[in-house]
């Protein structure tokens, strides 16, 4: 086993941290250290193209489709120099670590020439059309409907919690396109223009004061017929292999921001006394435990030879990475103290550790909730009897 990196990786490292650094003390200064999902989007979108153009969009991706080719090594090297730099959190994210690696694996060449080069190159957001009212950890229960009408499908239903989609251009969708199919079966997986008149995003103001996320009305949207990925009534296999980009490899790199994340509740610690509480320093103590092990298991997952060994490590990893970013969150907040209920500025001004107490609430949740990681951890990694599932209606 390798627990480090080559001198190879250590110069890519090299590389990309002088590129960075250039962009982030020069012309893209105003972006550094801006870990909100929503500010400055304009801006942040200029900084996708930079990225673009740099090809550091998507360096994991063939350099047919404006990729580096990188080794998983080096997307990880990427993405903590990437945080290490404090540069601003990927108004592209979804694009980048779930549309981009799903069209890969389940694309036509005609679809990745298509839609992946935008996407490399900054130019086209996507956001993720899962959750509806009724079908959140219970995916499979999706009520929205589409249908094929000459050369489109034409969709109608609702989504909600649609991260970024007001910034976004593109949405995938899973949509049920077999009538009267149930659960995994006859759902498709479709790729939509949200500028459209046939789709509405509404956001949804959070306790934050940041609208994150919103809901996305389908009223006879309509995309082409060769927007789909996979076969149609196939939509199941590829929404849950996109949830399985979501949830390991892509996740890899974040300890870096995590890293910063705690020096940020120990210096605040330090600074405002909390440190001397025996309790309190027990609990940073713990805190850096968790994760210099997630270090450890990361650094194992990549020497483990790609492929399986990573995808089976990666079933704990959500789990074990939500947990620990929210009981940090926890940390923060009872650091502050009292003045943790207090803004910092007008409106909702919270600081940085405020931030990350409410931020952190929501990573035990998205892209499968710990209960559904457990379950899947009994299921597919211990061979454990499936849930039962009675008719919850
Ligand atoms: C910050 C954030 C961003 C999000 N972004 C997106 C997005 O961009 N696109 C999108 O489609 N969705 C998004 N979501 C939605 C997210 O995928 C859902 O919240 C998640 O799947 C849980 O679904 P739910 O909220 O409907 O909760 P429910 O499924 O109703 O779950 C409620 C509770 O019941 C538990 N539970 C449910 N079923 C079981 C079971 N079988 N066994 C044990 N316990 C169970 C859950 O663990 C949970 O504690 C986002 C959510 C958050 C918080």
């Amino acid at each position: 086993m390798k627990l480090g990196f080559s001198p190879e990786e250590e110069a890519f490292r090299a590389e990309a941290a002088a590129w960075l650094q250039g962009e982030l003390s020069g012309p893209f200064a105003d972006l550094r250290g801006i870990t909100s999902l929503t500010a400055a989007p304009d801006r942040r979108r200029e900084w996708e193209r930079r990225l673009g153009a740099a090809r550091w969009g998507c360096i994991g991706w063939p350099e047919a489709y404006g990729g580096r080719n990188a080794t998983l090594a080096e997307q990880v090297i990427f993405a903590e120099e990437y945080a290490r730099a404090g540069a601003p959190s990927r108004l592209n994210h979804i694009g980048v670590e779930l549309a981009g690696p799903t069209i890969l694996a389940f694309g036509s060449d005609e679809q990745k020439a298509r839609l992946l080069p935008p996407i490399a190159r900054g130019e086209q957001l996507w956001c993720q059309g899962y959750s509806e009212t009724n079908a959140g950890s219970d995916l499979a229960n999706v009520r929205t409907r589409a249908w094929r009408e000459g050369e489109d499908w034409v969709i109608e239903g609702q989504k909600v919690w649609t991260s970024l989609a007001q910034f976004s251009d593109w949405i995938f969708v899973v949509a049920r396109t077999e009538p009267g199919s149930k659960g995994p079966k006859g759902l498709s997986f479709l790729l939509v223009k949200i500028d459209q008149p046939g789709v509405t995003v509404r956001p949804i103001r959070q306790i934050t004061g940041d609208a994150e996320f919103n809901e996305t009305f389908f009223d006879g949207a309509r995309t082409d017929a060769a927007n789909i990925l996979g076969e149609p009534g196939q939509g199941w296999q590829v929404a849950m292999a996109l949830l399985g980009f979501e949830r390991g490899v892509s996740t890899l790199a974040q300890q870096m921001g995590f890293r910063n994340e705690l020096d940020a509740v120990i210096r605040a610690a330090k600074a405002n006394g909390a440190a001397r509480d025996p309790l309190i320093r027990q609990r940073i103590a713990k805190a850096e435990i968790g994760l210099r092990l997630m270090r450890y298991g990361a650094l194992r997952m990549l020497s483990g030879g790609g492929g399986g060994a990573v995808e089976a490590a990666a079933l704990t990893y959500k789990i074990q990475w939500a947990s620990w970013r929210r009981s940090l969150g926890e940390l923060a907040i009872d650091v502050l103290g009292i003045a943790g209920e207090i803004g910092e500025g007008p409106g909702y001004g919270f600081g940085e550790l405020s931030t990350l107490f409410l931020y952190s609430r929501a990573d035990t949740i998205y892209g499968g909730t710990n209960q559904i990681q457990r379950n899947i951890i009994a299921e597919r990694a211990l061979g454990l009897p499936r849930e039962p599932r009675g008719d919850i209606g």
